[in-house]
């Protein structure tokens, strides 16, 4: 069976990392918010040998930094399979949190991903000109990507000259995500990597309900046409960078 890593997932249930199993998931980036689903990822990854987890602030919740932040610092260093920290950025189209709190909480976790030397994951949404300049002067941490990167050509090439990685989900499904496609085309295999985002956008032809990790191969089908490869292709790239970005092997 092809064989397939979840580098961004939010599932917490049993039964539905089962049956991402049963479709050829072999593992998975379980992804905190704040300090309680920080916390819940830790403990799912301390109980599932194929689950790891990343420590965070969403810039949503951005304006818990004070308050979450030394639990959040605790937590990433001494967490079993703490493998990132994130997700972390601007989120300007909702705005949640204000953006110079946005600010304050992605410089830190900037700062943060550099001195554990982590995996930044990046959540950019009607930011680029903010979250490039944050990474420009907090300095691009040796290992990022972006999560369910939604940009264009232009934005992609912005993001791969600082060395990041791009992480694509069920949005590259969606009919009208041509420009997105575009992007995929053109990222190095060896900065690719695919994602469900789940339970949120799930991909064709599931789009509209609850996303679960089971349905990365429809991602990762889209991504392969996109690249005009074939999905075991992008299943061996996008499953040998996860392991190498996460250090998935190490730990
Ligand atoms: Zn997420």
């Amino acid at each position: 069976m092809t064989r397939w890593i979840d580098a961004h997932c939010h599932t917490e249930d049993a039964g539905s990392l089962d049956r991402a199993r049963a479709a050829g998931v072999a593992a998975f980036v379980v992804v905190g918010c704040d300090l309680e689903t920080s916390r819940r990822a830790v403990e799912l990854a301390a109980v599932h040998d194929d689950v790891y987890a990343t420590v965070g602030l969403h810039p949503h919740e951005a304006n818990r930094l004070d308050a979450e932040w030394d639990a959040l610092v605790a937590l990433a260093r001494q967490g079993t399979k703490v493998v990132g920290v994130g997700e972390a950025g601007f989120d300007l189209f909702y705005e949640h949190s204000p953006r110079e709190e946005q600010a304050r909480a992605f410089a830190a976790q900037i700062e943060l991903a550099h001195e554990l030397d982590l995996p930044l994951v990046i959540h950019s949404r009607d930011a680029w000109d903010a979250t490039f300049a944050a990474l420009d002067s907090g300095g691009v941490p040796r290992r990022t990507v972006f999560h369910c990167f939604t940009g264009g050509r232009p934005e992609a090439a912005a993001a791969l000259e600082r060395g990041c990685t791009l992480s694509f989900s069920g949005i590259v499904s969606v009919k009208t995500a041509d420009e997105l496609r575009a992007a995929a085309a053109i990222t190095p295999a060896d900065r690719l990597l695919v994602e469900t985002d789940a339970p949120y956008l799930a991909p064709v032809p599931h789009r509209g309900k609850p996303n679960e990790p089971a349905f990365l191969p429809y991602v990762g089908a889209a991504v392969a046409a996109a690249r005009d490869e074939s999905a075991e292709t992008v299943a061996a790239i996008t499953t040998a960078n996860a392991t190498e970005m996460f250090g998935l092997v190490a730990r």
